[in-house]
């Protein structure tokens, strides 16, 4: 605390990452970073990149980026915003679009740092419940909304929502942004960003930090049609003019670039999980049908902290959140390797 601070930093209550341990020879399954490292196509860029042009800044608008995203979604490249990974995008956006006389809704049980950034910018927002099952169900989002904001597949249940419930509330809800964040998409989920260019008011978040094995590196964007993107690059050019630096910009190019790759990482993970959930039932957990690299489960017979301490004691690392007091019985365990998966099964076998 310091007396120089402005009045508003006493009140703001930061968001809490998932820790990164310092501990060698930890079995990491807390942070959903994606298991695999980036293929060699994307060292490569890396290392192409790392020369005397490194004294110069970026381009400033990441061109050649927005153009691999853009062709690998079919979209123009003015569809297309990009932020030093996608929570600088949702900063970004939530100034951009939130800051309304109505409340901004998402889901109770969600993303924490939706809760953080209403803080940050002074947004007023109203937490939706989600169902008993931990399904969301966008029926439940009225229309008497400053805009509305859910991740899909949710974090942290994994909870997938088809396509046409966004289509519905889409139709439903004309006057306000709607923004999918879609952090866990490319594991099983169908993106939204088919339906940008029929409604103006839907704007689309992913990140390579998952499933493109890039969450050192800092690299998220946003989808939406081009008035949408105007705002938000005033945003950005009002405050930062290089978010991506030239490491970030090539190694990204070569990862959109690199379609077998990615395509191979992501079927890997989504065969383990079908493995994993299968373990764990027959161990006695109920797991949330999961659409994204992590699976949410909790065990009749046992505390979701003390399953986690006991984990933790044998050097594997998994998520616990104590609040909402519905979660406290729930883990979230992020997909490891197969190797990883099984020490995670082996750890179990002693704590339970
Ligand atoms: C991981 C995650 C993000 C942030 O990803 P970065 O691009 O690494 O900043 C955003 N939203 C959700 C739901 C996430 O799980």
């Amino acid at each position: 605390m310091s007396k120089f601070w402005s009045e508003f930093v006493h009140h703001l209550e930061p968001y809490v990452p998932g820790e990164q341990p310092k501990m060698a020879r930890l079995v990491k399954l807390n942070t959903n970073e994606n298991p695999y490292p980036p293929p060699p196509s994307v060292m490569q860029a890396i290392a192409d990149a790392t020369n005397d042009a490194l004294r110069l800044y970026p381009d400033p608008d990441a061109t050649a980026l927005k153009e691999a995203i853009a062709r690998h979604h079919g979209i123009s490249s003015a569809q297309v915003f990009l932020g030093n990974g996608s929570d600088e995008v949702l900063a970004h956006l939530f100034m951009c679009f939130f800051r309304q006389p109505k409340p901004l809704l998402f889901p109770d049980i969600s993303y924490s740092f939706y809760k953080v950034y209403c803080g940050l910018y002074d947004i007023d927002y109203r937490a939706v419940p989600l169902r008993e099952d931990f399904s969301l169900a966008l029926a439940d989002y009225d229309a008497n909304n400053g805009g509305i904001i859910f991740p899909n597949p949710n974090a942290p249940t994994g909870r997938l929502l088809p396509l046409a419930d966004i289509q519905a509330l889409l139709e439903r809800n004309t006057e306000t942004l709607v923004v999918v964040d879609e952090a866990y998409i490319d594991f099983g989920g169908e993106s939204a960003i088919a339906l940008v260019d029929r409604y103006p008011n839907l704007l689309v978040v992913q990140t390579l930090s998952k499933s493109r094995s890039l969450a050192g590196l800092r690299i998220g964007f946003a989808v939406g049609q081009a008035p949408l993107i105007e705002g938000l690059e005033r945003i950005k050019n009002s405050f930062n003019s290089y978010p991506l630096d030239r490491l970030a910009i090539a190694a990204g190019v070569a990862s959109f670039e690199d379609q077998a790759a990615f395509e191979d990482n992501c079927r890997r993970i989504i065969d383990s999980r079908e493995s994993l959930v299968q373990a764990l039932t027959q161990r006695g957990f109920s797991v949330l049908p999961s659409a994204a690299n992590f699976v949410f489960a909790t065990h009749a017979g046992h505390e979701g902290e003390a399953l986690a301490s006991a984990l933790r004691e044998q050097g594997v690392i998994v998520r616990h959140f104590k609040t909402p007091a519905r979660i406290a019985p729930y883990l979230r365990i992020s997909i490891g390797t197969e190797e990883q998966n099984e020490a995670l099964l082996a750890a179990l076998d002693q704590a339970l």
